[in-house]
């Protein structure tokens, strides 16, 4: 128990529906039904209807529900009180809370108890905001699965085989004198190999999760007029989901986010890349390249009522070593037996669609969506991770290396086991059997009030 109580709003502050207050701790029943009027038919975990008065005041009309702990949310006594969506009527009984002794919440403090009172662990806590935060499929569905224990289970696999070939080094102590050996040093090696298999595998499915999670940036790329800002307009609209604006939008980079096949898709749309007129083209198209450079995926823009140009074979020359997808746009303009012509001529995998009239783009959407299925191979596996998670299975991985030449140069299981202990530690970290108040502090702040 953590001692004081908390209350704070845990919906958004608009007018809708329904809002809801949260409060936890151990004042939190006697605060809140000092305030019901049916705090006499109110019974743990049961929705009662009743009303919140400030002494002879109707203040709403109200649903509330106590939890008794350790059975709740974040371990200790709860209630919620569900009102109508009014932030002022939110407002009002939230002052009230105040008014008798209950403290505000700061940022992610619900959270912080129910990770302190053994609740949930930091990946679960990690899955729970970025479950609230998800801006794709993927997100929503990963972080459910972290919520449910994924990644906590794949460490503790791994922290129990450290902490079993530690135990068997240890073991190797006691008898050093005695020519005794519980475990080879060659069969620590090998158990070893495991871990490092593990902690590898953890790895890749978090940075591929990290990628994924920050969104895939895919470029626009073609000569002026072919018909790129047409297109992006058209994605847009038709995938309509999350359309937000990326930071650092540029006059001449046009960046959107935007969902394709479950994931999220940083779309960039470049400066033309033509021939430089003024230093201030020159500028905007060497900044398209560096753009080109860093995406996953660039889509080419060919016009082809124009056909494939000097300057469009300039773009697919400078474009050739990245991952790419051909677009013959404009294909409202020309026959198809025109389309097979320029792609036979060219010896070109054109997608001929149409900007304009949307035609051909369910081919394009299914190739970005093979694309990412074979480029993020099982992205579907990969965990939520956060700088610190990575951190720590870089730390973890850097220790199986240590242990492993100690292993090899035949050290004292002494050493040894000094080395799997600081291995042992990385992994409970990521967890949070052990953990600084600093990097609790950090984590739980990111959280929003109420949470
Ligand atoms: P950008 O300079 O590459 O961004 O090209 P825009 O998207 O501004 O398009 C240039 C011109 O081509 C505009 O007049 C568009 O309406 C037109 N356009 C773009 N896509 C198509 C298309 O698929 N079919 C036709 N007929 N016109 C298009």
């Amino acid at each position: 128990m953590v001692g004081d109580t908390i209350c704070a709003p845990a919906s958004a502050p608009v007018n809708s529906p329904i809002s809801i207050i949260r409060i936890s701790g151990p004042q939190s029943r006697e605060t809140a039904f000092s305030i019901f009027t049916a705090k006499s038919k109110a019974q743990n975990r049961h929705a009662t209807y009743g009303s919140i008065v400030d002494d002879d005041k109707l203040i709403d009309d109200v649903i509330l529900i106590f939890y008794q702990g350790p059975r709740s949310f974040t371990g200790e006594d709860m209630v919620e009180i569900f009102c109508h969506g009014n932030p002022l009527i939110v407002s009002r009984i939230i002052r009230i809370l105040l008014r008798k002794g209950v403290r505000m919440a700061d940022p992610g403090e619900f959270s912080k108890r129910a990770f302190l009172n053994g609740r949930i662990d930091l990946t679960n806590a990690e899955a729970i905001n970025s479950l609230i935060n998800a801006g794709s499929d993927w997100e929503i569905e990963a972080s459910l699965k972290q919520m449910h224990g994924s990644l906590k289970d794949a460490v503790d696999i791994l922290k129990s085989d450290v902490i079993f070939l530690r135990a068997d080094i240890e073991a190797n102590i006691d008898f050093t004198d005695q020519d005794i050996e519980f475990i080879s040093y060659g069969d620590a090696r090998m158990k070893l190999q495991k871990v490092r298999d593990g902690v590898l595998d953890i790895l890749r499915r978090c940075s591929t999760g990290a990628r994924v999670s920050s969104g895939i940036n895919v470029t626009l790329a073609g000569r002026p007029n072919v018909g790129k800002s047409s297109l992006l307009n058209l994605i847009l609209n038709e995938e309509r989901a999350i359309v937000s604006d990326i930071a650092g939008t540029t006059r001449d980079l046009i960046r959107e986010s935007v969902q394709i096949a479950g994931v999220r898709i940083n779309l960039i749309d470049t400066a033309g890349l033509g021939a430089a007129g003024d230093e201030i083209e020159r500028i905007g198209i060497e900044r398209s390249h560096r753009t080109i450079d860093d995406s996953s995926l660039v889509l080419v823009v060919i016009d082809g009522s124009q056909g494939v140009t000097e300057a469009d074979l300039e773009i697919l020359g400078k474009t050739e070593w990245k991952q790419r997808i051909l677009i013959l746009n404009k294909s409202d303009l020309i026959s198809s037996k025109q389309v097979e012509e320029i792609s036979s001529k060219w010896g070109l995998d054109f997608v001929p669609m149409s900007a304009k009239t949307g035609e051909g783009f369910s081919d394009l959407e299914q190739r970005i969506s093979s694309f990412l299925s074979t480029n993020f191979v099982d992205y579907d596996n990969s965990f939520i991770a956060d700088q610190r998670v990575l951190d720590l299975l870089e730390k973890a991985s850097e220790s199986v290396e240590r242990a492993d030449e100690l292993l090899k140069h035949n050290e004292l299981p002494e050493i040894v086991a000094f080395e799997l202990g600081e291995l042992c530690d990385h992994l409970t970290g990521i967890t949070g059997e052990i953990y600084p108040d600093d990097i609790l502090g950090s984590i739980f702040s990111r959280f929003c009030i109420g949470k």
